[in-house]
């Protein structure tokens, strides 16, 4: 199965091999998606690919490292008071987890398939798309 998570780093974890050790001690395959980590810590979107049992523990380790662990969903938010439904995001994801609902003819925003770019935050004219990181 494949999650995908937002992970907080402190400092004192930035200079752990955290992600090597995901690797090695239980065999996961990790996609990093989103990084911005400095020596004072910072924040990861990751992807992790295995079976369930061992990305539990994968993320018991992480936690034991105190780095804070959120579920993707988390990641980005779409706004809806503030959408125009102009349409322009919808081009931009490169992943089309924002689309034309041809019923509503509203933008509808899929959580699940958001990789969490940055791309629709950026280019949203109402700054109805928020970056939760
Ligand atoms: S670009 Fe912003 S305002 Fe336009 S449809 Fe997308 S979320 Fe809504
Ligand atoms: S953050 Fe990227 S993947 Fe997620 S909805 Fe926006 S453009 Fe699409």
């Amino acid at each position: 199965m494949k999650t995908k998570y937002v992970l907080t780093f402190p400092n004192e974890a930035v200079e752990e091999p955290i992600t090597y050790r995901l690797v090695k001690d239980f065999d996961l395959r990790l996609n990093i998606l989103r990084a911005q980590i400095d020596e004072k810590g910072g924040k990861m979107v990751l992807e992790l690919d295995g079976p369930a049992e061992m990305i539990k523990k994968g993320i018991q380790l992480l936690k034991s490292k105190k780095v804070e662990v959120r579920s993707i969903e988390e990641g980005v938010r779409k706004d809806e008071d503030k959408c125009t439904q102009c349409g322009v995001c919808v081009s931009i994801c490169p992943v089309a987890a924002l689309v034309l609902d041809k019923k509503s003819l509203k933008i509808v925003f899929d959580e699940e398939k958001c990789v969490v770019c940055g791309l629709c935050i950026d280019a949203c004219p109402a700054t109805a798309m928020e970056l939760l990181l």
